[in-house]
């Protein structure tokens, strides 16, 4: 919709914006954006798996307060606009605690929403490609409701996000509460923790040690990656978005590579030594993943512009550094 300021982000306004999970990978990337831009930022973290030195540049910054608290429990503030990011994202550590996990996505969204509806804040659900389970469909577009299965081993965090969704849509319908919902696809860039099993910082940790990449399964399942930047100024185009778009809403890029071919171009970019090492593949792993954007780019104007060759090598400057450092 060319000329329509919605679409623009008001950097003229300063807003209070509660991120929570703000210590973690996406959380601390938003943050930084969001104190750039003057606003003043509330950022809510119980550091389950965030990290303090992600935001510490941002520590002594007048419009930014760091808040420990675990979002099960609720909170009360004074705030405009909430970005709801709390919940451990990576496969081995949203499993670790499979209960705590379903929680945080649970009593998260009603304490988020519980806030919301009283202090009359538009609040923000990152969702997850993960609600389309192992699709049937693809690529996935909003109106495919999915393929998950209830009771197996990841169903602790695509059914918590699924239920979540339905929490959003129904403080919406029941209180007017004015919501967005985001379905973030994959995602990488600095700030990924290094011991979260994620595959992208796997084998840029394992290259860049000269270790045998790890290929679960044969390496022929899909994922389309996204690098951080293009994801944030996604997530903040749709909390600026008109009143009439709540989502649910894909963000991701929808170039789709096989696992084996991003091993391939990390092995490459590092001049890497090591050899692919494959073993078994997790149950209930999706065997593909593409995000269909269409409703982001018309109703956003949004869309990835950083190439996954760029972004893994932004990618692998970060572990570099961080490996150096150890
Ligand atoms: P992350 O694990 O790096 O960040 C999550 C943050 O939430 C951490 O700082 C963690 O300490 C905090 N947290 C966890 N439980 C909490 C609780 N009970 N109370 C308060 N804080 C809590 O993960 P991320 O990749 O930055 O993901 C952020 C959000 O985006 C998550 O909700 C995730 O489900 C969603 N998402 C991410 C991706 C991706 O590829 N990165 C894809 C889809 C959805
Ligand atoms: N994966 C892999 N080796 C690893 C880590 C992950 O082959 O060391 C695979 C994993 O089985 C999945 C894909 O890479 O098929 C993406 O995994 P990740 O945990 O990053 O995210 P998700 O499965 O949630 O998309």
């Amino acid at each position: 919709m060319p000329g329509d300021d919605h679409h623009k982000i008001d950097m003229t306004r300063t807003l209070r914006v509660l991120v929570t999970g703000g210590a973690g990978f996406l959380g601390s990337h938003l943050c930084r954006s969001l104190v750039r831009q003057r606003h003043d930022v509330l950022c809510l973290d119980n550091f389950y798996t965030g990290d303090k030195r992600n935001i510490i540049d941002l520590l002594n910054e007048p419009n930014f307060e760091l808040i420990r608290h675990d979002i099960v429990n609720p909170i009360f503030l004074e705030v405009d606009h909430i970005f709801n990011l709390a919940c451990p994202a990576s496969p081995m550590h949203y499993q670790f605690n499979p209960v705590k996990t379903i929680k945080t996505s649970v009593m998260g969204a009603i304490n988020v929403l519980g806030l919301a509806k009283r202090v009359k804040a538009r609040v923000l659900q990152a969702s997850t490609s993960e609600v389309y389970g192992d699709p049937q469909v693809h690529p996935q577009p909003e109106d495919y409701w999915g393929h998950v299965n209830p009771v197996g081993i990841r169903s602790c965090y695509d059914e918590g996000k699924r239920c979540a969704e339905t929490l959003f849509f129904d403080y919406h319908r029941q209180n007017k509460v004015d919501i967005k919902v985001a379905r973030i696809f994959n995602t990488y860039g600095p700030n990924m923790a290094s011991n979260d099993g994620r595959v992208v910082s796997n084998f840029i940790i394992q290259a860049l040690r000269d270790k045998p990449v790890t290929i679960y399964g044969d390496g022929t399942q899909t994922r389309s990656f996204c690098y951080v930047d293009d994801l944030i100024l996604g997530l903040e185009k749709l909390m600026v978005s008109p009143d009439g778009i709540t989502g649910p809403i894909n963000l991701g890029n929808p170039v789709e590579f096989q696992v084996k071919e991003l091993a391939d171009m990390i092995i490459k970019i590092t001049g890497s030594k090591s050899r692919i090492k494959q073993l078994p593949l997790p149950s209930d792993d999706p065997l593909q993943r593409q995000p269909d954007i269409s409703q982001a780019k018309t109703q956003l104007e949004w869309e990835p512009v950083v190439s996954l060759e760029e972004g893994i090598e932004n990618t692998v400057a970060y572990f570099q550094a961080l490996l150096t450092a150890e």
